[in-house]
C-alpha cells in the first residue's frame, strides 16, 4: 500500500468517473490532499503580474520596479507556484539540505502541467556552481524536471567559485556579478526558452540567466520556479 511522502500515512486513491473514462495517463501524487493542501499555491490574481510575489493587490511589486529601473526592456515575465513559507521551506530543506531525493516528486503534477502548458518553451533548468554540486551530490532544479518527466536542455554553466547563494545575505545577492555562461552561443538564437529554478528569491539569480539569453537572441524567455 502506498503511503504519504510527508505524514506517512496509508492513501486511499479512488478514480472518479471521469478519470475513469478520460483514457488520460494518470498522475500519481507522492503525498495525501491534506499535506498537499498545507502549501500556499500561489493565486494570480492576488500576485504581482511580473513574477508571480504572493500580495494584496495586481500591480508590480516593488522587486520588479527595481529591475524594470536596472533592465528597462526586459520584462520579467516569471510564474511561481507556491509561496515560499515555512512549509515550502521545510520541504526544500528535506530535499536540498537533507538529501532525501525522494522529496523531488513532490511538485512533478504541477510541473508536467506547466510543461503541457508551455510545449514550445524549451525547458533549462539553472546550474548550480561546481562546488554546491559536489557537496549536494545533485542539481535540484535538474533533478524536479527530470522527476517529473519534463525534457530539458543543459545550455548554461554556472561558474560561480564562492559561497553558496544560501549562505549570502540580501544584499550581497542583489549585487553579485553574473555567474552564468552559455555553453554554445550558436544554440539560443530565435528560439524560445523557460527558465526554471527552485526558488526565485530576489530575481537576481533568474535575470542574470535571462540577459545572457536576450543578449544571444532568443525569440521570448519566461521563467518559473516552485516558491517564491
Ligand atoms: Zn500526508
Ligand atoms: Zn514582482
Amino acid at each position: 500500500m502506498k503511503t504519504c511522502l510527508l505524514c506517512n500515512r496509508v492513501m486511499k486513491r479512488t478514480l472518479s468517473l471521469h478519470e475513469l473514462f478520460s483514457f488520460q495517463p494518470y498522475h500519481d501524487s507522492p503525498a495525501c490532499n491534506s499535506c498537499l493542501a498545507k502549501f500556499t499555491r500561489i493565486d494570480r490574481e492576488t500576485a504581482c503580474p511580473a513574477c508571480s510575489r504572493l500580495q494584496k493587490n495586481k500591480e508590480i511589486c516593488i522587486d520588479c520596479k527595481k529591475w524594470q529601473k536596472e533592465y528597462p526592456d526586459r520584462l520579467i515575465r516569471h510564474r511561481s507556484l507556491y509561496q515560499y513559507d515555512e512549509k515550502l521551506k521545510e520541504w526544500l530543506s528535506q530535499y536540498k539540505f537533507v538529501g532525501d531525493v525522494r522529496f523531488a516528486s513532490l511538485f512533478q503534477t504541477d510541473l508536467k502541467k506547466l510543461y503541457h502548458q508551455n510545449k514550445g518553451y524549451i525547458f533549462v533548468p539553472l546550474p548550480i556552481s561546481k562546488k554546491s554540486r559536489e557537496e549536494r551530490g545533485f542539481n535540484q532544479s535538474e533533478l524536479l524536471l527530470q522527476t517529473a518527466g519534463v525534457p530539458y536542455q543543459d545550455i548554461l554553466i554556472n561558474h560561480y567559485s564562492g559561497e553558496k547563494q544560501s549562505e549570502k545575505n540580501r544584499q550581497e545577492r542583489l549585487i553579485s556579478q553574473q555567474p552564468f555562461q552559455l555553453l554554445n552561443q550558436g544554440e539560443v538564437k530565435n528560439k524560445s526558452f523557460l527558465l526554471f529554478d527552485d526558488v526565485y528569491t530576489t530575481g537576481r539569480t533568474m535575470l542574470h540567466a535571462k540577459a545572457l539569453l536576450d543578449s544571444a537572441g532568443a525569440a521570448d524567455i519566461l521563467s518559473l520556479s516552485i516558491g517564491r
